[in-house]
């Protein structure tokens, strides 16, 4: 699932690509993706484009504005594309098109009104880049619950960008165990966490985000990004620790592949 740094190197992508264009035409092949209707945003202009956790908010003139969410497997190519099999909804302008893609169908498009989009996305955490998110605040959210660290990591509500690839390295930056109850972090652990968050987020945007073997982003250009090759532990069983020369080990937790180095991590 593309998470912060993956709809952040396509949020940069499109602002380039689309802001300043007129929709001309919207072509719908598979109805369940898409809600609101078309005609409404036809011959409306892309005033800009923003980053909403892991989703994204097109204003339109009009105060309408597209929310959209890729979940799983979404994909926004722009122009340099053929329509396929997995190409649900295109979005022409006067200068390009934008084609959704999406192999397992639970992403989606919506035509909201301009100021109703925090309504839509509904409760979000504090982003790791905004001031809010703190060791306090950290701290705070972590103190109420016995959890396994990596899925309170997951949980949008309390942190919003994070997915299963970042929350898996960042637990190693800081040597913390994905299964450690969140309660049990000392502070000292919190801030580690906390600082490993925010280090393996900035790696996943300045490499253009994670195309591992599994995923299926990919840029609107249609290449892939380069985290995959930087990544600590994610998708790394079996090959050995960048730290302590270890083995990674993978584990589930949720039904989510979970990697680390019980070496280094505690
Ligand atoms: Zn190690």
């Amino acid at each position: 699932m593309p998470e912060l740094p993956e709809v952040e190197t396509i949020k940069r992508s499109l602002q380039k690509d689309i802001v300043g264009k007129t929709i001309t035409d919207v072509v719908i092949n598979k109805q369940k993706l898409f809600r609101g209707d078309p005609k409404d945003v036809i011959g409306k202009k892309i005033l800009g484009i923003k980053r909403i956790g892991k989703m994204f908010l097109i204003d339109l003139e009009g105060e309408l504005s597209l929310l959209i969410h890729l979940k799983m497997s979404g994909q926004l190519i722009w122009n340099n594309y053929l329509p396929g099999k997995t190409t649900h909804v295109i979005i022409k302008t006067d200068d390009g098109t934008l084609f959704f893609n999406d192999l397992r169908q639970f992403g989606w498009i919506r035509v909201i009104e301009a100021g109703s989009w925090k309504r839509e996305v509904g409760k979000l955490g504090p982003e790791p880049f905004t001031k809010e998110f703190t060791t306090e605040y950290l701290k705070k959210i972590f103190s109420k619950t016995s959890k396994a660290i990596k899925l309170v990591l997951l949980d949008q509500e309390k942190i919003s960008g994070i997915g299963n690839i970042y929350a898996n390295d960042a637990l190693f930056e800081a040597g913390i165990l994905p299964t450690r109850p969140a309660k049990s972090l000392t502070v000292k652990e919190i801030n580690n966490l906390k600082e490993g968050i925010i280090k393996v987020l900035e790696d996943g945007i300045k490499y253009g985000g994670s195309s591992a073997g599994d995923e299926a982003y990919i840029k609107p250009d249609g290449t892939k990004g380069n985290y995959q090759d930087h990544a600590r532990v994610y998708q790394k069983d079996g090959e050995t620790c960048p730290r302590c020369g270890g083995i990674i080990r993978r584990i589930n937790i949720a039904g989510r592949g979970t990697f680390f180095c019980p070496k280094c991590q505690h």
